[in-house]
């Protein structure tokens, strides 16, 4: 019998549904590694399953009856399931939907749903299991990865519940995190995204501590965090970036071709107001000083946001400025959602609740303004050339993503023609058209490795 059908036979076989953010995925990835070390086989049906972990989501309603169902369908299916993530803190809410869930864990508790499977489904004891790819195990395709440097956050924003279910800003030494990214890189991964709640207030917890790397020592702040990742020699685009005033030490890394030109910076409104009630800094000027002043040492520099409208309290007035807000700051990739009353937000209270035909007709409006934005800053790019990452190859076609577009949420740069290459491959290409979100582009010599 060869050791991989033996493995199968004895390993006890672990399904996993993984619900939700990149920040939960990171979390999966992370319950599924230790499980693979501890000698669990990770299989991807219920069939196959002696065990099913939902890994749920609780940030917004619908995300609760998406966890909900999900729950619902791992138990008609199978059975034996154990809940962890952000829902796991209603756990009255989803005993009294499912009583026989076997476990339920809460946010990043890896103890906890590592101890309810060990109870529920014992570890095999065999060192042959204990084989494991030394950057653990990932759900993300070969060539990037998330990594994620804290948890938890320090803000109130009043729209939000994810400092009470994760508590606050924990983050993680900057050596750990230098280590896990080289694990990575050795592993293929070409390109990593830095995630956390708030990346900016990175090591502020930990007073910015020195962190051994190398032969020196690493300060666990974000420029100096950012200037080693830099120097692995692949990409590195930063998410959920708040602009305060150390982001500027971010942008020569980012003019010099050190880390990536994006930001990806949730704004949320642009009224002051509104800004105010939702307990966010309400500097609008100043983020727009900041912009300008960014882009003109950054000329290549891409910035994503998110909005909410439709927030308890936003007049027509307070909309009209949002959308003032947009045109002048003029952002390259906008994500716009209507205000969600989420169960234990502070802003529930709040009076002057925006009936929801009003929210969706501002929610298309926004959308209506932005895309001719998104649209005319995409045109801009035609003639340019453009490094592409390349994440699909197709018979006729390769697909792939250039330094503004994050993968799964921004656009794509489709090439067309058959090429002898392979996803994680980067290659030099000539915009030739730009769409609504995608551009399309040629080859041009010298293809780069
Ligand atoms: S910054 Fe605000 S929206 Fe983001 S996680 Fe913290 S409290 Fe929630």
């Amino acid at each position: 019998m060869r050791a991989e059908e033996e493995e199968c036979q004895i390993a006890p076989k672990v399904g996993f549904v993984s619900l939700g953010c990149p920040k939960n995925l990171v979390d999966s990835e992370r319950i599924l590694t230790q499980l693979r070390a501890e000698g669990y086989q990770i299989v991807p049906t219920y069939r196959e399953s002696d065990l099913v972990i939902v890994n749920t989501c609780g940030f917004i309603d619908e995300a609760v009856e998406e966890s909900l169902g999900a729950i619902g369908e791992a138990i008609g299916e199978h059975g034996r399931v154990v809940v962890t993530g952000c829902l796991g803190v209603r756990e009255s809410q989803i005993r009294d939907a499912y009583p026989s869930v076997l476990a339920v864990t809460g946010p990043h508790d890896y103890e906890g749903v590592i101890s309810a499977v060990h109870a529920h489904l014992p570890p095999a004891h065999d060192p042959f299991f204990s084989l494991l790819p030394p950057q653990g195990i990932k759900l993300t395709p070969r060539h990037y990865a998330y990594l994620k440097i804290s948890e938890g956050c320090n803000h109130r924003c009043s729209f939000c519940i994810i400092p009470s279910l994760r508590g606050g800003l924990a983050s993680r030494p900057a050596g750990e995190i230098m280590r896990e990214a080289q694990k990575l890189v050795a592993a293929g991964v070409r390109e990593l995204l830095v995630i956390s709640q708030d990346t900016s207030a990175y090591g502020v917890d930990l007073k910015y501590q020195r962190d051994l790397w190398g032969s020196g020592l690493l300060a666990s702040r974000l420029p100096e965090l950012a200037a080693a990742l830099g120097e692995l020699g692949i990409w590195i685009r930063l998410h959920y970036v708040y602009p305060y005033p150390s982001v500027d030490e971010l942008i020569p890394l980012m003019a010099e071709g050190r880390i990536l030109p994006y930001l990806d910076m949730p704004l949320q409104h642009g009224s002051e107001k509104i800004l105010r009630a939702m307990r966010r800094p309400a500097a609008t000027e100043r983020v727009l000083d900041r912009v300008a002043r960014w882009r003109r040492e950054c000329p290549d520099l891409t910035l994503r946001s998110s909005f909410i409208v439709g927030f308890p309290g936003e007049t027509e007035a307070d909309f009209e400025v949002l959308l003032e807000f947009l045109q002048a700051a003029q952002l390259d990739r906008v994500g716009c959602f209507t205000y969600s009353p989420v169960a234990g937000a502070a802003a529930n209270q709040l009076p002057g609740a925006v009936p929801e035909r009003v929210k969706q007709r501002r929610q298309a409006e926004f959308m209506e303004v932005q895309s001719q934005i998104s649209r005319s800053r995409l045109l801009a790019k035609v003639g340019r050339e453009l490094i592409v990452l390349i994440d699909q190859v197709e018979p006729n076609r390769l697909i792939g993503r250039s330094s503004a577009d994050a993968p799964e949420i921004d656009g794509r740069v489709i090439v067309e023609g058959a090429w002898e290459l392979d996803p994680g491959d980067f290659i030099r290409v000539r915009v030739t058209g730009a769409g609504e979100h995608d551009l399309t582009a040629i080859p041009v010599d010298p293809i780069v490795d």
